[in-house]
């Protein structure tokens, strides 16, 4: 019985660190999707820099149309025939000019408008060297930790090893499949007559068979195997 507590005190361990470790990929990959998150926002304010560039560009290149549509009309002023035809003339070459007035207005703007997006850009970009930092040092954490718990595991293994050999076969390999079945705690203790795994009651009958030793008494409900810690003074009532 000792050498069977002994082992779920190991395994009871170990059955801990398993289950902490497989919770690890997750936090990992939460950690990630955080910061790829943060990583496209600032790839969504570059898009932005892109599109206001591209406008820009547009602009000036209508701009320029303009421009030299004015200059081409200035040059065919002088030899119109009448007054009217210069007159009208006249007229679109304004009309041009102010088309190219309202366009220089609509690039300053977007000037305006991509300087301070650039200077977010900045902003961010800082703040995302910062948030990488961050990440990059959760993510060793938690691998420093994963290292520790195999190292652990190990150690725990081989220990477990040494703790199964004067353990009857039989009844290591009940025990065992009890442990797989239920959640890493094969045996337990009963206090105030009910069950240390399950909480239902043991009758005061199968207490005195435990007390008895003879031979292994499980519980009725949950299987797991029953003792009486005598050290912390259990009473059979
Ligand atoms: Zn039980």
């Amino acid at each position: 019985m000792d050498s069977l507590i002994k082992l779920q005190e190991i395994d009871t361990q170990i059955y801990a660190l398993h289950s902490e470790k497989s919770a690890k990929p997750a936090q990992i990959k939460e950690l990630e999707n955080i910061f790829e998150s943060k990583k496209s926002h600032m790839a969504e304010l570059e898009k932005q820099a892109l599109d206001l560039a591209k406008q820009k560009k547009d602009k000036e290149l209508e701009l320029a149309s303009k421009e030299e549509a004015a200059v081409k009309l200035q040059g065919q002023l002088y030899s119109l025939k009448t007054n009217k035809e210069y007159q009208t003339m006249l007229q679109q070459i304004q009309d041009a000019k102010a088309d190219a007035s309202v366009i220089e207005d609509k690039i300053l703007e977007i000037l305006e408008e991509s300087d301070k997006l650039k200077a977010v850009v900045e902003q961010e970009k800082l703040k995302i060297k910062e948030e990488e930092k961050l990440f990059l040092l959760d993510k060793s954490k938690i691998e420093t930790r994963l290292k520790e718990i195999d190292d652990r595991l190990s150690q725990l293994e081989a220990t477990r090893k040494q703790a199964v050999v004067d353990i009857e076969a039989k009844i290591l390999s009940q025990y065992e499949r009890i442990l797989t079945s239920r959640d890493g705690l094969a045996i337990v203790t009963v206090n105030d007559n009910s069950c240390g795994g399950c909480n239902m009651f043991v009758p005061p009958q199968v207490i005195n068979l435990i007390k008895m030793y003879e031979r292994i008494i499980t519980c009725e409900t949950c299987n797991r195997m029953l003792y009486i810690d005598e050290a912390n003074g259990q009473e059979s009532s």
